[in-house]
């Protein structure tokens, strides 16, 4: 017998059942009518999941870093000019990924627990009046900091400065849990991943481009094979892939996004915050400081909670696997030591979540910090009991 527990990490998502199911499916032939009555559905709910009319949705077999390397190749060349913010790991990461792949990066350094600098954008893109910088990156949620940045704002700063480069969004750790608007944001591409909230296993890279990054994808001199859009439409035209694709992730990938927009995406994004408030309600409860430096920046998917200096924030989060057979999220690179996380995104409910905080206080008194048991299950208790989840409102 084997007991698992909800996951409390931000990604890998706890999958339910339905969606396990509809992975386990017996191999047909990928290169079929049958495929394409799964692989364009699947396409059709991303493009409705990201709020867009024009976008080409294409899916990969990969991860949300295979999306950035999709988002970079099939669009710029080498030397090209790339303005983006540096406010934690996954933003590090991707500005290294364009370094590697010899495009010149503009780094904003910002605070780690901040949003992206939208006026610090506009400055920067207002200069270019030669309009070198072809692209600008943006992390719509850092999975580090539990960090929320304004996309609206950054499209501001391109339209303020009369800038046309394009707008790269990673909403890996946004997309299908927190409200995302690629058409009016005018986002050109879009980067997710399967295992986030689309509450899949890893193993695909979702993403959009908009006709002005399709457009930009004929002059792009970076090498690709792999990740060609180009190729991938023309399988797609065919119910096919240039190779093989995930088949069981795809037909997972559409029920997916049929369960999301059925259960409506504004119900969706309201059960996401709602949770993430008991979550917060429980963090000040405790006397401890989230990593994200204000309440308009707080992410709906995920808190890094700081612990006291001299406190390895690690601790808990080895602590809690080896005693509790639970997983909460360490600190990465900057804030490694500093905070732990709480994922609290996909498959979740506000009791499922009642656990995870119970658990981080159990591993907290155990470790010494003096947090009262029950002090923050009883402040979200409270939040929850005080805001019914609207869903089973409406369902009574
Ligand atoms: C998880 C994550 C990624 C990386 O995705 P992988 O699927 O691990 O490659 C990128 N960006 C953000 C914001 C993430 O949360």
């Amino acid at each position: 017998m084997s007991f698992q527990n909800p996951v409390f990490i931000p990604g890998p998502t706890n999958i339910p059942e339905s969606l396990r199911k509809a992975c386990d499916m017996p191999t047909i032939d990928h290169r079929s009518p049958l495929f394409g009555q799964i692989l364009h559905p699947a396409r059709e709910g991303v493009r409705k999941i990201l709020k867009s009319d024009a976008a080409e949705v294409f899916i990969f077999p990969s991860t949300g870093t295979g999306g950035w390397e999709t988002a970079l190749t099939n669009t710029l060349s080498a030397g090209d000019k790339v303005l983006a913010a540096r406010n934690g790991m996954f933003s590090h990461r991707w500005i290294d990924m364009c370094q590697r792949h010899g495009l010149e990066v503009q780094i904003v350094e910002t605070p780690w627990g901040d949003g992206l600098p939208a006026d610090r954008y506009e400055e920067i893109l207002t200069a270019d009046t030669a309009h070198e910088i072809k692209v600008v990156l943006a992390t719509h949620n850092e999975t580090a900091t539990g960090v929320k940045s304004d996309i609206a704002a950054v499209r501001r700063a391109l339209d303020a400065a009369g800038h046309p480069a394009l707008l790269f969004v990673d909403g890996v750790s946004s997309i299908a849990s927190m409200d995302f608007r690629f058409d009016e944001w005018g986002v050109d591409v879009a980067v997710a991943g399967s295992q986030k909230g689309f509450m899949l296993t890893a193993g695909l890279a979702i993403v959009g481009f908009s006709p002005k990054a399709m457009e930009a994808t004929k002059t792009a001199g970076l090498p690709r094979t792999f990740f060609d859009v180009h190729d991938m439409a023309k399988g797609y035209a065919n119910n096919a892939y240039p190779y093989t694709p995930a088949v069981g992730l795809l037909n997972g990938l559409n029920i997916s996004c049929q369960m999301l927009l059925s259960e409506g995406l504004d119900n969706v994004f309201a059960r996401h915050h709602r949770i993430a408030e008991g979550v917060r309600a429980a963090v000040s409860a405790w006397g401890l400081e989230l990593c994200a430096s204000d309440p308009s920046v707080y992410s709906d998917t995920v808190s890094a909670i700081r612990t006291p200096e001299s406190f390895n924030a690690t601790d808990i989060v080895t602590h809690a696997a080896n005693t509790y057979g639970v997983a909460f999220g360490v600190g990465l690179g900057e804030v490694a030591g500093k905070v732990f996380r709480i994922g609290h995104l996909g498959s979740l409910t506000d009791v499922m979540t009642l656990s995870g905080i119970a658990t981080a206080e159990m591993c907290m008194a155990d470790l010494g910090l003096s947090i009262p048991l029950g002090s923050g299950v009883a402040a979200a208790q409270d939040y929850y009991r005080g805001h019914p989840a609207a869903a089973l409102k409406s369902a009574a």
